[in-house]
């Protein structure tokens, strides 16, 4: 039997902003964005079919019987969001350490006293599996109401071998309670948990020697993320551990200069999909980074969460470098998680345009996850679209996170 083809042709859209054939790297003046006056987008089953003027496409979207979601007000069309860095398989709570900072504590002192993210680890751990799926699956639908259809999911929070892969598996049942796409990554490499036996090295050779196969063999995830930083690991502790992740075929993705530089550097010497974080960043690690082919994430919720200044977007872009914005969203510095507020934000900040701002959380942090397939609204690009109640792309990052979609398709389907 051959497979139902659905059309939908969504219209009249007053602004379809494409993001489409904008350079992966280097800074975006607004002038350069495509916008679709009264656009018209026909969907085919989960993809996009035609984009175009809504009038051009009306007689070919009748003629094949496609669905007619017929707009009456107002719209502006862009992408799905792509949240490319996430912690949000988690339990429990972080309010003490909120508590503790604004008290005058540092983060650093917080995480040697026994908060940060040990605390969570031990919520974490205390969790069924069901349980941390459920959560997870909530805190994906509320991004995914708010507009984001893929989502970057790290574990992180277990720190042994059968925790990590009760997070691990917790994230890829969450997919299945939720339209959007969640995208998985090992982050066992968080932090040394107190209790192993052992220094930071043995630790991460348990790690890569008895965890990875699993996840290779579960097919649980392809990418290994890792925290270089004094209070986790150094770059040289990392070495192995990246050498064995490579080698088995793992994309690599570091938390890099957070509080001090060394981990872009390690991020460019494995040719990591990206390198997170970078607040620390000096012109040195700018300017290689924009040598590099990995992507800057700038996660302006963990600054804005830890009241410290934010990754340098702006210096990163002029010197050629590409740069995704990621939530960062987790229970200790980031527990927003509002995306679009808080590349927003960064915006007014890093003085960036909107379109780098709204090109960070679309194709830029769809090409962090080594996905091509999102991020643009073209012909054969997935059908991620969502609609914004106005007529002015502009309002989307100008109201900071306070308009939020009225409508998200995600794969073809209205959520
Ligand atoms: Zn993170």
């Amino acid at each position: 039997m051959m497979k139902t083809i659905q059309y939908t042709f969504i219209g009249p859209i007053r602004q379809a902003i494409t993001m489409a054939n904008l350079p992966l790297k280097g800074a975006l003046r607004d002038e350069d964005l495509e916008i679709i006056q009264e656009a018209g987008i026909l969907l085919k089953n989960d993809k996009i079919h035609q984009i175009g003027s809504y009038w051009d496409i009306f007689p070919e979207a009748q003629s094949i019987g496609a669905e007619m979601v017929n707009l009456k007000t107002d719209f502006v069309a862009m992408p799905g969001i792509v949240d490319c860095h996430t912690h949000i398989c988690f339990a429990g709570s972080r309010a003490q350490d909120y508590a503790m900072r604004n008290a005058g504590k540092s983060y650093l002192e917080i995480a040697k006293s026994g908060g940060g993210i040990w605390e969570s680890v031990t919520q974490t751990r205390k969790a069924s599996l069901e349980k941390l799926a459920q959560l997870t699956a909530q805190r994906a639908n509320r991004h995914l109401k708010d507009g984001i259809t893929t989502i970057e999911v790290k574990s992180g929070y277990g720190l042994s071998v059968e925790e990590e892969l009760k997070m691990l598996r917790a994230i890829q049942l969450a997919g299945e309670s939720t339209e959007g796409d969640l995208i998985a990554t090992c982050l066992a490499a968080h932090i040394r948990p107190r209790d192993f036996e052992g220094n930071q090295r043995e630790y991460l050779k348990k790690i890569s020697d008895e965890l990875f196969p699993i996840l290779k063999s579960e097919n649980l995830t392809n990418r290994v993320d890792a925290f270089i930083e004094d209070t986790a690991f150094s770059a040289e502790d990392i070495q192995n551990y990246f050498e064995k992740a490579k080698a088995l075929g793992f994309d690599i993705v570091v938390h890099a200069d957070q509080f001090h530089v060394g981990g872009s550097q390690v991020a460019m010497d494995f040719g990591a999909m990206s390198a997170d974080h970078l607040e620390a960043s000096t012109e040195k690690e700018i300017a290689t980074l924009a040598n590099s082919d990995t992507i800057p994430v700038a996660l302006p919720g963990a600054s804005l969460g830890l009241g410290v200044g934010f990754t340098p977007a702006r210096k990163l872009l002029d010197a050629g470098a590409s740069l995704a914005i990621g939530s960062d969203w987790n229970p200790g510095s980031a527990p927003m998680g509002d995306l679009l507020m808080q590349a927003s934000v960064l915006g007014t900040f890093q003085k960036l345009s909107n379109l780098e701002v709204l090109a960070g959380i679309t194709f830029r942090a769809a090409a962090a996850l080594g996905l091509t397939d999102r991020g643009s609204l073209s012909s054969g690009q997935l059908a991620d679209i969502i609609l914004f109640p106005t007529a002015d792309y502009r309002e989307i990052t100008y109201q900071q996170g306070r308009l939020k979609p009225s409508m998200v398709w995600k794969r073809g389907e209205r959520v």
